[in-house]
């Protein structure tokens, strides 16, 4: 016998012992991949000319209740005994597995739930499973055979036509699963009906008829015996070949949730026909949340291609941009059948469809925006980030296609408002667009400098993400008007320096010698209202930024850690603590000295910038309190 790989143990044994309460949907998982091996066999067919046509290919289920077994068979593809081997004795998509183990107390549920497993999850119902199978255009078949986590044995074996049958023994009933139910021809029906019905091959599976006995003699009542017959489950006609009048919005947040592994329904869905420069049919999903695994290395984006209803790709990533990777779905279309893997990004058919796609996600979105501002609020929430991303990513290069699309949370307005709507209402002669950066809006309130601005009666947008800063450095302008970092210096608002009175001037400059290498300069400025000090920056590198940079990963001798903004240090001449200034640079210069490095980390901590020593600022700033 031999042994699965380690990961696929792992997967295993989340099978056998899952407590998932969808076990049903190994059906869907196992009919998937006979339509799977379908598509192989016909997509071959058009292309070598094989001369197959749509109506050879079948699938079909058939249950022994005696023997307790489910077989479900497929005259697709097949597998040669090497692909028995490659595909069932190792997890072929790992992703999920990878994922599981990063996040190792999620409950089984999540990873079942959002990704699919596939074939594995066939041990969730059966406690031995068979697999015959015998790839298209070989003579020899092969039986694969697992009793579970233990291993698997291949083994030579006949069968007359290619394809796969796979026969799935069940586990006898326990209190509280009934297994047997997976034999009866009404659950079956209904799981066909509910997880496969879009699939566009027959599912067959056999129904018991009565029928008169042929040994029913003349004048004698009719002897009844029962038959079998192949019944058709499935309705086979893919819902986005439907009008869209023909279906119900159930249908759509069905076919999303069977299609794509999600509990919810989606946020909305979006129908798309297009005849013309391009023709195609689309149908695109927006998720209600965002996929956990979405900023990961194993979320991957893509749509799912169909050529002509069968499906050639399962992620095509090159239909849908980067920013709108939570977009779900797929594309139908008439490709020319050499494309592959390889040469689909290159295909001009497909560039042009993806740029349609693009746009008609971006149309729905600025039409939500404009008509329903609550809904684009909710969706804003949800994928926000990922717009502001977009913005960010490629050096900016797609900020034109979203700089609409994303909003910030207005002080004055106290709302989230977009760029146009921020321009709408400013006030006369103001130059600039204000935004301050933090933690959470609450302590980009209480900024001192988020109050000079508003004090000069000016809005600010708050930016509390990140990437915002980042993002809004490749906007740089929205018509014509200059972002600018409310700790800028240079924020255009009169800052009364240049009045610093005579007297003023020698304590100044006393506490910038003080303070030197630490700042790049200090200034008096009368806006701060109730705050005695804040920093502000010059330059093009803000305090955020200095923040960020400082956060990522240390890697080697990156000179992103050297990033150190131009920082001013702002303090109020009218706060009470001037007086005490004043004092101590008549009477006690070493002590000004002191008292200034507490200012600079009181500010540092507004700020939330790290302060070097917390000790000593600790120490000294209660000496002072104690004076
Ligand atoms: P996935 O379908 O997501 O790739 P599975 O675990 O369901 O993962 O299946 C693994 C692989 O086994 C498939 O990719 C396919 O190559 C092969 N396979 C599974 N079932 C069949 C089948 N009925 N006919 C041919 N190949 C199959």
């Amino acid at each position: 016998m031999k042994s699965f790989k380690t990961e696929s143990k792992r997967v295993l044994d989340l099978m056998i012992n899952s407590i998932y309460t969808h076990k049903e949907i190994f059906l869907r998982e196992l009919i998937s991949n006979c339509s799977d091996a379908i598509d192989k066999l016909y997509y071959k067919s058009l292309k070598e000319n094989i001369g197959l046509s749509r109506d050879d290919f079948e699938i079909k289920i058939k249950a022994d209740k005696k023997a307790r077994t489910l077989t479900i068979s497929d005259n697709g593809i097949g597998m040669t005994a090497e692909e028995l081997e490659k595909n069932l004795g190792t997890i072929a998509k790992s992703g999920s597995l990878a994922f599981k183990n990063e996040n190792e107390k999620q409950e089984d549920i999540n990873i079942i739930g959002q990704f699919g497993v596939g074939f594995y999850s066939v041990f969730m119902v059966a406690e031995k499973v068979e697999v015959l199978s015998k790839a298209y255009g070989e003579d020899k078949a092969n039986l694969w055979v697992s009793s579970g986590a233990e291993g698997y044995d291949i083994k030579p074996a006949t069968k007359e036509t290619c394809g796969t049958d796979i026969v799935v023994y069940l586990k006898p009933d326990t209190d509280d699963e009934n297994y047997s139910e997976y034999l009866e021809y009404y659950k079956l029906r209904e799981l066909i009906k509910r997880y496969s019905d879009y699939i566009r091959y027959p599912i067959k599976i056999e129904k018991e008829v009565p029928v008169k006995s042929a040994n029913t003699k003349e004048g004698e009542p009719n002897k009844i015996e029962t038959e079998f017959e192949w019944e058709t489950i499935n309705s086979m006609i893919p819902l986005w070949r439907k009008s869209k009048n023909e279906i119900t919005d159930e249908e759509y947040n069905k076919f999303y949730k069977d299609m794509f592994y999600d509990f919810d329904d989606p946020f909305l869905h979006l129908h798309i026909s297009a005849e013309g420069v391009v023709d195609y049919k689309a149908l695109l999903y927006i998720p209600k949340k965002c996929p956990e695994a979405y900023f990961s290395k194993y979320f991957e984006r893509g749509l799912k291609l169909y050529s002509n209803g069968v499906l050639i790709m399962d992620k095509c990533k090159d239909l849908i941009p980067e920013y709108f990777g939570f977009v779900q779905g797929l594309v139908d279309c008439e490709l020319s059948l050499n494309i592959s893997r390889e040469t689909v990004q290159h295909d001009r058919q497909l560039q042009k469809i993806a740029s349609s796609i693009e746009k008609q996600i971006r149309k729905e979105l600025q039409d939500m925006l404009q008509n329903d501002r609550d809904k684009y609020i909710e969706f804003y929430k949800a994928f926000g980030l990922q717009l502001k991303v977009g913005v960010y990513n490629n050096w900016g290069m797609d900020k034109d296609k979203l700089q609409d699309l994303i909003m910030f949370y207005s002080v004055k307005q106290d709302k989230l408002v977009t760029f146009k709507d921020y321009v709408s209402s400013m006030a006369e002669g103001q130059k600039y667009i204000y935004y301050a950066t933090g933690n959470s809006i609450l302590s980009i309130k209480k900024m001192p400098q988020t109050e000079k601005v508003l004090n000069s009666g000016y809005d600010v947008l708050c930016m509390t993400e990140n990437v915002d800063e980042f993002a809004i450095k490749y906007v740089a302008n929205y018509d014509g008007k200059e972002f600018k970092n409310v700790t800028d210096s240079g924020t255009g608002i009169e800052n009364s320096t240049e009045e610093v009175a005579d007297e003023d001037k020698p304590i100044v400059e006393f506490i910038k010698n003080a303070l030197a290498g630490e700042v790049f300069d200090v200034k008096l400025s009368k806006k701060l209202g109730e705050h005695a000090v804040c920093l502000s920056t010059e330059g093009e590198i803000s305090l955020e930024m200095e923040k960020v940079f400082n956060n990522m990963p240390k890697t080697g001798n990156d000179a992103t850690h050297e990033i150190k903004a131009k920082k001013i240090l702002e303090i109020n001449p009218t706060h009470k603590i001037y007086e005490k200034i004043k004092k101590l640079y008549a009477d006690n210069q070493d002590g000004l000295k002191e008292f200034a490095e507490v200012l600079l980390d009181e500010a540092k901590l507004l700020e939330g910038l790290e302060i070097e020593d917390m000790g000593k600022f600790v120490s000294l700033s209660t000496k002072y309190m104690a004076e």
